[in-house]
């Protein structure tokens, strides 16, 4: 009767769940698919779980030691889980993680799942069986009763169940423990890390040793998604630039000893080999060690300052079984998507040791800094995306299933068909950073033009919801970066789908990968209060065409701000000319949120914009308030005036590269020196505001207008590294806003009268006049400035006497 109980659960969840859809206008059901998802992980779970707690009640046949036990056992998984022993052979009723895809369906995950659900129903089951044959009935207890009643049972059936039971346990633990622990490797996270680690102090010496460039990648990459394999390989050349000889190459490659994920799990891995490296010159391999992803060669002749090497390689990737976690799920039968980490490149990748100073302590290594300090030379030496490139050629063929297309960066040259499979190469008519990716899934293909730039989005048929979102903001955001910081590179922008195996866009030349799951399996209603997500992903992808793909900074603080800062104020200010100011309000207000839950978990040390360490809530969040407030400040002309300068001093450049220094530069020469105080407030300095609205009061004029009498708080504050203030005096220019009558969807109201006052004292009292009768009246009522209580920045106006 219990398992049938929880046997309906699923059902009632999907029906539920339906309904829901159906309230919400959504028509296309899958309640197959609901029922597999929530039966097959947690059901089984669900039934073993009790059947195991139902045992362990019987065999200690006292109430409350049973329930100690059990809670025991449930701390204890989670407890080891936090010290990353996470096998799923001890694991018993703890779910292992799958994503399921609208793309990509089950994925990899089924056979896992299915093992797991027999291993885990039948060793609870055996359990159960066992508490059956000791069950005590009535309070006949007596041990002998209690043995000859157990023997009874156990020759009616109970010794069946439990053979039974025990032959499931060994079969799939076998099985399961085959495909985790031999055809995949398992390891607890702290032996990866210490792999990682023993990486770091053998390579690291070698981070000096000089190394050529890579200048051009011609690739190929086949794909075979019916069984989630795939090759690739080309030539790749690469010029010695440096003033020293090169005699020694320094070979990173993908690398294939388990490694940290997150701070329980680790990758496998397995599957990923190197089939072949050879350079156009003799050349001696002096140390040889894949897992790590190091090869070194001495040259027989080493390469001079200017000469070039060309290096063919071959890799491949053919996962075995199923890991216990982790699974790569960068080849898929549907939606693969791999980037260019899988090249090979050249010298020590920093960008591979243990980041976090807690794991870093916990391996006796010493806390290392996010990056380098803005002002060192060396930032401007690289770009933060490759360590052993500039601007390369691209050219990459790849070949897929015959019913898949494959995409690649760049314009498409030919299609044809080989063996079977279907080939296409992709060569792109300009430099671009060394950082590509090539995808393929059977995709439509949705197709628009706008002034001779040819729109595309690559998707799932029935995944169609945003298309029209995603094309808008393609158009709105080529119409205004075209028009206001420089010409689009390129004659096409692609949006390709890839499952919902990671959740973000990324973008590359011309081509912009784009999770299922934050804008394809996602629906904007009309009329709805959220933000549209595919609108904002996609102009802030789209802006990363120039920041990031005209202009990269140096690999070191600071130069995500413009990167992904200029990227997130771009797509806001689209947002804002095409939904209005309430929606970049209230943007701006999630953002502001954002920003202040992020300094309140930072773990290391917070950094004004101007030197951000990739730190998202700094980049991001801040980053689009500070652009927004400085546009505010300097207006809209002036703002693109300095980005265009800032493009036009830069794009294509490097090295060396820009830092945040050039394009503060450019801010200086725009701002007035009345507002020079502004730029160190926002960029060089943390700044916070404690505004608030003590009370507005109104009354009628005999000529029909109004007086309105406001009076409010202002205090400033300097943040330091580990989150304290002080407070500092303030002679600042801040917004005065009163507002009218409120119509649907607005926050404030009708702005009756908006103005930047000189604020220079704690409370401040000011006599306005306006036309209609205000309903809502005060200081920073946007939230342009960053304040930490922003909800009391204005109040309603009340009748005055
Ligand atoms: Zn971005």
């Amino acid at each position: 009767a219990v398992v049938l109980a929880i046997a309906t659960l699923p059902v009632a969840a999907s029906f539920a769940g339906m309904l829901m859809q159906a309230a919400q206008g959504y028509t296309r059901f899958q309640p197959l698919l609901y029922l597999q998802l929530v039966s097959a992980d947690t059901l089984p779970l669900i039934i073993a779980l009790v059947a195991m707690a139902m045992g362990v009640h019987a065999i200690v046949n006292q109430k409350f030691v049973g329930h100690l036990i059990i809670i025991s056992y449930w701390v204890l998984t989670s407890v080891l889980s936090n010290l990353g022993f996470n096998h799923h052979l001890y694991q018993i009723g703890v779910p292992g993680s799958f994503t399921y895809s609208d793309l990509n369906g089950w994925g990899p995950y089924l056979p896992r799942t299915i093992v797991l659900a027999a291993y885990n129903v039948a060793f609870c089951f055996l359990i159960a069986t066992l508490g059956y044959l000791v069950l005590v009935r009535g309070t006949s207890a007596g041990w002998t009763e209690r043995r000859r009643e157990g023997m009874r049972r156990w020759r009616h059936g109970a010794g069946l169940v439990a053979g039974a039971c025990t032959a499931v346990v060994l079969l799939s633990g076998g099985v399961y423990f085959h495909n985790a622990n031999i055809l995949n490797a398992y390891t607890e996270v702290r032996d990866a890390e210490r792999g990682v680690k023993a990486w770091e102090l053998e390579y690291k010496p070698l981070a000096e040793l000089p190394q050529p460039r890579i200048v051009a990648v011609t690739l190929r990459h086949d794909y075979y998604p019916e069984r989630r394999a795939a090759v690739w390989y080309g030539p790749m050349r690469a010029v010695n630039r440096n003033a020293l000889p090169v005699d020694t190459l320094f070979v990173s490659l993908p690398s294939s000893a388990p490694s940290p994920v997150d701070r329980w799990t680790a990758t496998s891995n397995t599957g990923l080999a190197l089939d072949s490296l050879v350079f156009d010159r003799a050349a001696t391999l002096i140390h040889d060690d894949l897992p790590n992803g190091v090869r070194l060669y001495r040259f027989a002749e080493p390469l001079a300052q200017g000469e070039s090497l060309t290096v063919h390689f071959a890799g491949r990737f053919e996962p075995r079984g199923f890991p216990n976690d982790a699974f790569n799920n960068d080849v898929a039968a549907n939606g693969s998507f791999m980037n260019s980490q899988y090249v090979p490149g050249f010298g020590y990748q920093e960008g591979g040791e243990l980041g976090d100073d807690d794991i870093r302590q916990r391996n006796d290594l010493a806390p290392k800094p996010r990056m380098k300090a803005l002002d060192d030379p060396a930032v401007r030496e690289n770009n933060y995306s490759s360590s052993d490139a500039d601007w390369i050629t691209f050219d990459e063929t790849t070949c897929t299933a015959p019913d898949q297309i494959s995409i690649a960066p760049g314009y498409l040259k030919r299609e044809w068909t080989e063996n079977g499979r279907r080939c296409f190469q992709y060569v792109m008519d300009r430099p671009i950073l060394s950082f590509y990716a090539t995808l393929s899934a059977r995709y439509t293909v949705t197709r628009e033009e706008h002034n001779g730039i040819a729109l595309e989005v690559y998707h799932l048929p029935e995944h169609s919801f945003a298309l029209p979102s995603m094309l808008q903001a393609s158009k709105d955001g080529l119409d205004y970066y075209g028009a206001n910081f420089s010409p689009y590179l390129y004659r096409q922008y692609r949006i390709i789908e890839f499952p919902q195996y990671a959740g973000f866009a990324q973008a590359f030349p011309n081509t912009i990968p784009y999770s299922e799951s934050i804008g394809f399996i996602y629906r904007q209603e009309e009329g709805d209060d959220k933000i549209d997500l595919a609108y904002f992903v996609t102009a802030h992808e789209l802006a990363h065409q120039w920041w990031a793909h005209q202009v990269i900074g140096g690999n070191g603080q600071g130069s995500t701000m413009f990167s992904e800062g200029l990227a997130e104020y771009s797509a806001l200010t689209v947002m804002e000319k095409r939904y209005g100011r309430e929606a970049a309000q209230k943007f701006l207000r999630r953002e502001l949120d954002g920003y202040l839950r992020g300094r309140g978990n930072e773990r290391k040390k917070e950094v004004p914009l101007l030197y951000v360490e990739n730190q998202p809530y700094i980049h991001y969040q801040k980053g689009s308030l500070v652009f927004y407030a400085l546009r505010d400040y300097i207006g809209e002309e002036q703002m693109n005036r300095a980005l265009r300068a800032f493009i036009g001093k830069w794009a294509l450049q490097g090295p060396p590269y820009p830092t945040g220094r050039d394009l503060l530069a450019e801010f200086e020469r725009v701002t007035p020196d009345s507002l020079k105080y502004v730029l160190t407030d926002l960029f060089e300095e943390i700044t916070f505001y404690e505004n608030k609205t003590d009370s507005a009061r109104a009354t009628k004029r005999p000529d029909g207008r109004w007086d309105v009498h406001l009076v409010f708080n202002s205090r400033k504050l300097k943040g330091d590294s580990l989150g304290n203030t002080r407070e500092v005096p303030m002679a600042d220019y801040v917004d005065v806003g009163i507002f009218g009558e409120r119509v649907a969807g607005q926050k404030l109201g009708a702005p009756l009268l908006v103005e930047k006052v000189r604020i220079t004292q704690p409370v401040t009292t000011l006599d306005l006049v306006v036309d209609a009768e205000p309903k809502r009246a005060g200081i920073d009522p946007y939230n342009k400035l960053i304040d930490r209580t922003p909800e009391d920045n204005s109040t309603a106006v009340e009748a005055g006497s």
